[in-house]
């Protein structure tokens, strides 16, 4: 962007500050007539961008917002009686009956090039300088192979086969439009649409229902009884629970910032469930560790493994990781790649077993949900 807008002699001017005090700085040196930004439904950016609007308000300072990061918010999918769905496959059915080409354009830019201010180009601050370390980490393309799309339903839910876009970091930090995407790869697989429709989904749920940022969706189970054994969470953090499937997501997880789809919800399920460790606690290391962290997102999926969510799992389906594993990775090619002892005598042994762990979560579950 940078590039871009010196080539026309204009320029980012980044600041780094609370609002308060970078508005201050910018006040004493630009006249400001108006302020545009985009929307964000997260609970701190809410706040944020409300006391934007207070410092330009008191000075009589238009502020104009914008829809960017999702194709509907907040009340554009709405049931028949006005209130938002709870539930997925209604929401996308509404959600599909609305999309026509007018939400998936790109929005004019070039047109407006004319109007950038111009000044002479001003450095950004280096990330260094904001306290960011840097990472070998592996940060994958923003371009996205057809036949990876074409083929999504059928391979998406096998971990050891590149068979997703991989493109949440990039639809996260928004350098790639999800207009753009939906146009052209939604369109080449419904599938593929519909996990696009799952993002809306989340972001419209937390800004509807912004509870779920630290309670359970559905209030009952904030009920439950967790027994919250720190070493249990340090091993399951580690990699070090015994079960092989659990064991190779978290470990690809600290390794690489990423973790498969369908083994997020295996290793989110085994902690809530076979350990009985509060979800936020797998939500916020989760946090600490993706690089495609999104809060509507990971609380969904967190919410959604743990039972408390909308449109969640049944709190008595439980995960049996092996059959996970035999129905997904039956040829342990990703166990093998990041658990490489998993057959050897010095791997650890399982850290639960499943069926007493399976019948002590439904217990603690049920109980919780009489009350
Ligand atoms: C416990 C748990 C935590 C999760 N945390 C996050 C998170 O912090 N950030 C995040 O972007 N996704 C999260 N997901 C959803 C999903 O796992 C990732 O979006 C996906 O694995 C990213 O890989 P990809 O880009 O190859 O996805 P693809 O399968 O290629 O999907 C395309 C895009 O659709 C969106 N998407 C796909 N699945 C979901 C979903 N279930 N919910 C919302 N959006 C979805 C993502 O933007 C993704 O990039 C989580 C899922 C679970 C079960």
């Amino acid at each position: 962007m940078q590039r871009q807008l010196v080539k026309i002699g204009s320029t980012m001017d980044v600041r780094y500050g609370t609002p308060a005090a970078v508005y201050k700085e910018l006040f004493a040196e630009y006249k400001i007539e108006k302020v545009f930004t985009n929307h964000d439904y997260e609970p701190y950016a809410k706040k944020r961008d409300r006391e934007v609007n207070e410092i330009l308000r008191l000075r009589n300072i238009p502020f104009h917002t914008y829809k960017d990061q999702v194709i509907f918010e907040k009340g554009e999918i709405v049931k028949d009686d006005l209130n938002p769905y709870t539930v997925f496959t209604p929401y996308s059915r509404r959600w599909k009956s609305l999309l026509n080409d007018f939400y998936l354009r790109s929005y004019p830019d070039k047109k407006y090039y004319s109007n950038f201010y111009k000044q002479a180009a001003k450095e950004i601050p280096s990330l260094r300088s904001m306290n960011f370390k840097t990472t070998d980490e592996y940060f994958p393309s923003k371009s996205w192979e057809k036949e990876t799309i074409k083929k999504y339903d059928e391979q998406r839910n096998f971990p050891f086969i590149e068979g997703t876009s991989r493109l949440s970091v990039h639809l996260r930090f928004g350098t790639i439009s999800i207009r753009e995407l939906a146009r052209e790869a939604g369109g080449l697989n419904e599938t593929y649409l519909n996990e696009l429709i799952w993002r809306d989904f989340y972001q419209m749920i937390l800004w509807h229902f912004p509870h779920v940022e630290s309670r359970s969706f559905k209030p009952e189970y904030d009920k439950i009884k967790w027994r919250n054994r720190e070493k249990e969470f340090e091993a399951w953090c580690e990699g070090q629970t015994g079960y092989p499937i659990v064991d190779a997501g978290m470990r690809q997880l600290n390794t690489t910032g990423y973790m498969h789809n369908r083994v997020r919800m295996v290793v989110a399920s085994f902690l809530t469930k076979h350990l009985l460790i509060d979800w936020r606690w797998g939500e916020a290391y989760f946090a600490k560790k993706l690089l495609d962290y999104d809060l509507a997102a990971n609380n969904g999926g967190w919410q959604w493994a743990a039972g408390s969510g909308c449109d969640a799992a049944p709190y008595f389906r439980i995960f049996n990781p092996d059959l996970q594993t035999k129905k997904f990775d039956s040829h342990l090619k990703y166990i093998r790649k990041w658990v490489p002892e998993f057959e050897e005598l010095t791997y650890v042994k399982p850290i639960v077993e499943h069926e007493s762990a399976r019948k002590r979560c439904l217990e603690a579950y049920s109980a919780a949900l009489k009350k």
